[in-house]
């Protein structure tokens, strides 16, 4: 006999194990900000064609810091930190399922 389909707890089971991919998470957002080197002679003098800059900003101890990034790793930082909120996203959707279960037991239970 075939268990009924709980579209639910299948939503439940794939977020669960989808989350082993985020382990590499990080803290904080990630910010790019253009600037001026300063050298009169760099094509940044223009004013327009600007060096990227690339930080982190993350709570150290409690304290907000901002780190800097270079510029070969900017990328793979940034996936880390949209993992988290990957993260964030599908922990709220395990909680919105269980949120729903519970509910409905304790609905059944007061019955
Ligand atoms: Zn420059």
């Amino acid at each position: 006999m075939k268990t009924p389909r709980e579209p639910d707890l299948e939503l439940r089971g794939k977020l669960i194990r989808s989350l082993g991919s985020l382990r590499e998470m990080l803290p904080g957002s990630f910010v790019e900000r253009k600037r001026a080197c300063g050298r009169p002679n760099c094509h940044c003098a223009d004013g327009k064609r600007l060096h990227s800059q690339f930080q982190i900003s993350v709570l150290i101890d409690g304290k907000p810091k901002a780190l800097n990034i270079p510029g070969d790793w900017a990328e793979k930082v940034r996936q880390k930190i949209e993992m988290r909120q990957r993260f964030d996203a599908a922990a709220a959707a395990i909680c919105g399922v269980n949120l729903k279960r519970f509910l409905k037991e304790k609905e059944e239970r007061q019955a």
